[in-house]
């Protein structure tokens, strides 16, 4: 869920005609000041965060003079509310509050719908109120393809002691949050404290708003940088990982760096999982041998061995982690060996001195080991590989008896061979497969050919691999970025394949 700042919310808010308080953004004090004397009465300095309780955090303060709302911003932009740095603050009219209420709309995974939700109280958490006043909470599914009509909502607030005016009001304002929530696929809307003020209006005080990840792109006007939850604004790392993402549909790659502020010897990991629950029980093993988690990372879902590759390559980007471990559910229906491919390549490429395990579990598991087995043994660290029989409990605590060990062999990166591309093609994913003819020529066994997934490469009259389809349709997919003409080849033929697969935030270029 990409959430979205208070000041953002209220946008969308206002051009669904649901009342809200006159604002302006900030980001110095001195701004602040400018627009509290703009509005010439008391006015909220609002701390612009994703996370909740800003108030109980000094986030958010009262000014009845321009010089008090200076002070407040101050006191405010720059702060750091539960690890989230404030950057702006929102500057509002002080509203003369009656009464208090909650609305919101939430996607209901377990109903497959959106759930109304409204309370004749408001201003904590909506689980607290339901919990101090149920009889003052009504929830209701609604039918997408019906809507939530005038009628229904007016129905439902009458459920919870309003009526007349106010009744027709409230039921107005919900039927907007709806359609609002609908027209954004926000898989939450809510308006807490929704208010009456003195003239007799509602309007919504405060309103927080997270759109589904994978609706993002379609409301570029919305400017989500990063279409995750977080609690923080994202890393540079988190913002190359999603570039990775939103550029390769195929699995799925989701990264979070959950520290950065560490060096070598802390016992930060490098975290690579595959699937949730898996990955969760993972951790829990990791943290159990007493490591701290640096990010999380978890490729699922069929992932291609580029797309693990460039995990890889992004969690070994974090400086100072002193062990890779990867686990995950253990039943993946994916062929493990994809992953190992690119584990291979990535871990090669940046000749990994820290330990690695693996545990790769489920559909080829033994070819996943063999192959990262036996196309690491020259690196300095070493690189186990584990089945799913072999609990994730004692793949960490192997990681725990490597890095305490820390035999980190003295060998230097050899020297990278010229490479001649003779004959390219590009991928989907933006690479580049290039074969370098002097060395295929002189090559035996021809791995790339039989090794190459997809079948999509043949011999040419001199010996050397082309393609058997057209480019255009090997940039369409139809290479499938399996890594073998690298991979395979550097072990079983003259090492004349490569592919280049750029990161272009990492600076690996094409
Ligand atoms: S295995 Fe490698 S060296 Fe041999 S033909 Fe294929 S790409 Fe060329
Ligand atoms: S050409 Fe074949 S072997 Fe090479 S990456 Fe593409 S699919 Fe894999």
């Amino acid at each position: 869920m990409a959430r979205l700042f208070e000041y953002q919310s209220k946008s969308i808010l206002n051009k669904f005609k649901i009342p809200v308080p006159e604002g302006k953004i900030a980001d110095t004090p001195e701004s602040a000041g400018d627009i509290a004397r703009e509005f010439a009465c008391p006015v909220v300095v609002k701390a612009q965060t994703w996370t909740t309780g800003r108030a109980k955090y000094g986030g958010i303060k009262f000014a009845d003079t321009p010089e008090e709302a200076k002070m407040a911003a101050a006191g405010i932009i720059g702060k750091k509310i539960k690890g989230f740095t404030v950057e702006n603050v929102l500057v509002e009219k002080k509203l003369d509050i009656e009464e208090e209420y909650f609305a919101g709309i939430i996607i209901d995974d377990s109903k497959a719908s959106p759930v109304l939700i409204f309370s004749s109280v408001g201003g904590t958490g909506i689980e607290e109120i339901a919990k101090e006043h149920p009889d003052k909470v009504i929830r209701h599914t609604i039918d997408i393809h019906e809507g939530l009509s005038a009628y229904t909502a007016r129905n439902l607030v009458r459920k919870v002691g309003i009526s007349g005016k106010l009744q027709m009001k409230i039921a107005g304002i919900l039927v907007k949050l709806y359609k609002a929530a609908r027209e954004y696929e926000a898989r939450s809307a809510e308006i807490n404290p929704l208010v009456r003020v003195k003239s007799g209006d509602i309007m919504a005080a405060d309103c927080h708003i997270t759109i589904d990840d994978y609706a993002v792109f379609r409301h570029p006007d919305l400017g989500i940088e990063i279409a995750r939850e977080l609690s923080n604004p994202p890393t540079e790392l988190d913002m190359t990982a999603f570039n990775v993402e939103k550029n390769d549909y195929r699995g799925t790659f989701y990264f979070i760096q959950l520290e950065t502020d560490f060096e070598e010897g802390q016992g930060y990991v490098g975290f690579h999982g595959a699937g949730g629950g898996g990955s969760m029980m993972s951790m829990d093993a990791v943290l159990a041998e007493g490591f701290k988690i640096a990010n999380f990372c978890d490729t699922s879902g069929n992932p291609p061995a580029s797309k693990v590759y460039r995990a890889a390559k992004i969690i070994m980007a974090q400086k100072g982690i002193d062990g890779y471990f990867g686990s995950g559910s253990g039943v993946a229906s994916q062929e493990q060996f994809h992953s190992a491919r690119g584990l291979v390549k990535a871990f090669r490429e940046n000749w990994i001195r820290i330990p690695v395990v693996e545990r790769l579990g489920g559909n080829q598991e033994e070819k996943a080991c063999d192959i990262l087995h036996n196309y690491t043994k020259d690196l300095p660290a070493p690189v186990e590989c584990y089945g799913k029989d072999t609990p994730a409990s004692y793949c960490a605590k192997r990681l725990r008896e490597l890095v305490n060990k820390a035999e980190i062999k003295d060998i230097p990166k050899p020297k990278e061979e010229p490479h001649n591309a003779d004959y390219s093609f590009q991928t989907v994913s933006e690479g580049t497969v290039s074969f370098d003819y002097d060395k295929c020529r002189k090559c035996i066994s021809k791995a790339c050919i039989k090794e190459c997934i997809p079948g999509i490469l043949n011999l040419n009259d001199e010996g050397c691999p082309v393609l058997n389809i057209s480019k255009e349709d090997a940039a369409k997919g139809k290479c499938t970025e399996c890594l073998c003409c690298e991979i395979e080849c550097k072990f079983k033929g003259e090492a004349g394949g490569k592919i280049d697969l750029p990161i272009k935030e990492l600076g690996i270029k094409n």
